[in-house]
């Protein structure tokens, strides 16, 4: 189905009452946002594909704040796990990663509506020179080659891809992110250093990608708790939790806990799995999780939160660049869910 015509359909079901009337069903289930980045303005491509633009993020808090009872995360997670009952139309923010814009872009609208927020910290990589996760770089390195082609070893076998065109360049990165999925974090350290050198990609960081890409420091982190919002951790090295052996899960979990403990002088009980659906995650790292103190996790899976959801695979809608508002709508309305298997059988 064309765009235009998912758009058309998206303004009439709007149009027809369809999202006030899902809204309305759900009303005593939570719904929990998910967002990454924020940034003013940005070209809509596939590198920007999870910053929403400020403009956008702005309409979306308005329209929150007017329609929603918006509570902190913690808050719900107590009020979840005391089956304590939830005000109609509960709703809670939150942010993966821990993203530079959060602090710069995000918060200010924030703080202008006085809506209290949740950000997952990706433990190495605050005050780290690094610009982005090990997925984003690929995707940047991929973006900035300055080769029209690069040969990569993938499972013994080398395979070239070629860098031509944006859509070849997508291709090449969901293939090599894929493959580093799989390795260890130091082994895929070493391997993103030399497909930067086999690409040569030297093109220099403009303004705009280091807003997209550059994430906070601790300074700025600590700048936040007096404004409504909390700081969970999302893993030390932003790695999977179901590729990691028992003691590299128990250092991801353990390392990002500590280390936002003691910079920020307070409790860490809030996880976000990276990747965050069902297959990047098991039992044993639930069970690790309570073993730590942690009291609710978060994942990528659609859907409502009430008394049956389990604290640590909590449910969220996650808001990316290319949502509309009446996609927004969709989203948040549950109605989305619905219509995205109607469009695959189209
Ligand atoms: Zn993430």
């Amino acid at each position: 189905m064309s765009l235009l015509l998912k758009k058309t359909l998206y303004r009439l079901l709007r149009w027809l009452g369809v999202y006030a009337f899902l809204q309305w069903r759900h009303r005593k289930q939570a719904v929990i946002l998910c967002y990454h980045g924020v940034m003013h303005g940005g070209e809509n491509n596939y590198s920007n594909r999870n910053a929403v633009t400020a403009e956008t993020f702005e309409r979306q808090m308005a329209y929150v704040a007017r329609r929603y009872h918006v509570i902190a995360l913690p808050e719900l997670v107590r009020r979840l796990a005391a089956k304590e009952a939830l005000p109609d139309y509960t709703l809670s923010l939150t942010f993966d990663d821990g993203f530079r814009n959060n602090v710069t872009v995000a918060a200010p609208i924030l703080e202008k509506y006085k809506l209290p927020a949740t950000i997952f910290l990706t433990t190495a990589f605050i005050d780290s020179e690094k610009l982005g996760l090990w997925t984003e770089r690929v995707d940047w390195l991929l973006q900035c080659a300055e080769k029209p082609a690069v040969t990569v070893e993938i499972d013994g076998n080398a395979r070239e891809l070629t860098l031509s065109t944006a859509r070849d360049r997508i291709i090449a990165s969901d293939v090599i992110r894929a493959h580093l999925k799989a390795l260890s974090p130091k082994e895929r350290e070493t391997s993103i250093m030399e497909l930067a050198e086999k690409i040569g990609a030297t093109r220099r960081i403009d303004r705009q990608l280091e807003e997209r890409y550059a994430f906070m420091s601790w300074k700025e982190a600590r700048s936040l708790l007096n404004k409504r919002i909390t700081l969970g951790s999302h893993t030390h090295t932003h790695s999977i939790m179901s590729t990691l052996s028992l003691a590299e899960a128990h250092f991801e979990l353990s390392m990002s806990q500590k280390l936002i403990e003691a910079e920020l002088d307070g409790k860490c009980d809030l996880f976000c799995y990276p990747n965050g659906s069902p297959r990047d995650y098991s039992p044993r790292d639930k069970e690790l999780l309570r073993k730590l103190g942690y009291s609710a996790a978060v994942t990528l899976i659609s859907g409502f939160n009430d008394h049956h959801t389990d604290c640590f695979e909590l449910r969220r809608f996650n808001i990316v660049r290319s949502n509309d508002f009446n996609f927004f709508l969709a989203k948040i309305s549950g109605a989305w869910g619905g219509l995205k298997k109607v469009f695959k059988n189209i």
